[in-house]
């Protein structure tokens, strides 16, 4: 079978080619991501794989069943990018990896909190210049801090276990209670008394219409004030504008992204040549109290090579004829 990648990237090749090794699979390797204007690309391919910022809307799944395609298969978890009724009316079905390394993203999260509060990454900067004062480094202790988990599924218990074991006091709000959690002492609460009391708010919840913009104008006058927060889960659960003047009035005392609502122009591509449209996130990058990384939370060997293992194992069964294991579908 032959199997066209969209917005491949060296690291995608190389973990894809190894977890095919043996098998039929003919992976065609596309550079630029699936687009409107891409998605002809697609149209010899029985199945395509795809990643977060492929654009896999009413208009390019029309386009895909103009062609042959029967098959996406979803290199990561989410799969907030895709019209899945559309997909589904057109007989085109999704696969998915739904779970890799939690750890990648829940440590990543974690590294983010660690660097915000002990700005590592000033330091780092600061010796390297032969700066070696400490004026601008202070921080706080983590332990017995409040730490408040938004969803607390694989990726929000892992991170919970890891703030627990820094000895912090754990808050969560979900809509299902994880025992596991509790297990370890996070109370659940609803969700103004987690905004309310915790000093760092972690979001680990899926990007539903129901989390859009969770931290809003709204949630972000009930906070704590000088609260971190940090968002390694999907850009779209900020308003990030909002984000911007709870910075400025202080009331959100750090902030810490790995997504962005609009990431998809900008993150996975290197973009240090050009000049960067984007006002709302040139703005945000000027806060000395904002660290961004480029949605790399799932970036581990060990991520890339359980998602490159599980979309092998999707194809073959599709190519098999086989019930799809990790197929999603409208609920
Ligand atoms: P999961 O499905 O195991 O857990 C999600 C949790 O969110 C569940 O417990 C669910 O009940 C809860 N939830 C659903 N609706 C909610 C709501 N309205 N309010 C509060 N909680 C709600 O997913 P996971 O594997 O833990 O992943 C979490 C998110 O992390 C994914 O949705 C994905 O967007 C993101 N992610 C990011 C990266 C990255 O590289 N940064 C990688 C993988 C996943």
């Amino acid at each position: 079978m032959e199997v066209a990648v969209f917005g491949t990237k060296s690291y995608d090749r190389h973990f894809l080619l190894s977890a095919a090794d043996g098998t039929d699979i003919q992976w065609s390797f596309i550079e630029p991501r699936l687009t409107e204007t891409t998605a002809p690309l697609a149209s010899p391919f029985e199945a395509i794989c795809c990643f977060v910022n492929d654009e896999i809307s009413s208009g390019v799944l029309q386009k895909l069943a103009e062609g042959k395609t029967k098959l996406i298969a979803m290199r990561c978890a989410g799969y907030n990018n895709i019209d899945l009724p559309i997909a589904q009316e057109l007989g085109i079905q999704v696969a998915r990896v739904p779970a890799y390394s939690p750890y990648a993203v829940a440590e990543h999260a974690v590294g983010l909190i660690l660097t915000l509060n002990r700005k590592y990454h000033k330091a780092y900067n600061r010796v390297r210049e032969g700066d070696f004062s400490l004026g601008g480094l202070l921080g706080f202790d983590l332990h017995d801090k409040t730490v408040g988990v938004i969803g607390t599924g694989k990726i929000g218990q892992i991170f919970a276990r890891i703030m627990h074991g820094f000895g912090c006091q754990l808050l969560a709000y979900d809509v299902h209670q994880a025992e596991d959690c509790q297990k370890i002492g996070v109370k659940y609460a609803a969700l103004e008394a987690v905004l309310a009391q915790s000093d760092i708010i972690s979001l680990h919840c899926p990007l539903l219409p129901a989390t859009k913009h969770l931290i809003n104008d709204e949630a972000i006058a009930k906070l704590k004030p000088g609260v971190m927060i940090i968002n390694t889960s999907r850009g779209g659960l900020i308003d990030t504008k909002a984000a911007i003047g709870g910075l400025k009035t202080g009331q959100i005392g750090s902030l810490g992204i790995d997504v962005y609502e609009e990431e998809a122009e900008l993150f996975f591509e290197d973009k240090s040549e050009s000049v960067i449209q984007d006002d709302v996130f040139a703005r945000l990058v000027t806060f000395p109290n904002v660290l961004v990384t480029g949605h790399q939370g799932f970036f581990t060997q060990n991520a890339l090579a359980a998602i490159a293992k599980v979309t092998v194992q999707n194809l073959n069964e599709f190519a098999a004829g086989e019930e799809l294991s990790n197929e999603v579908k409208v609920t």
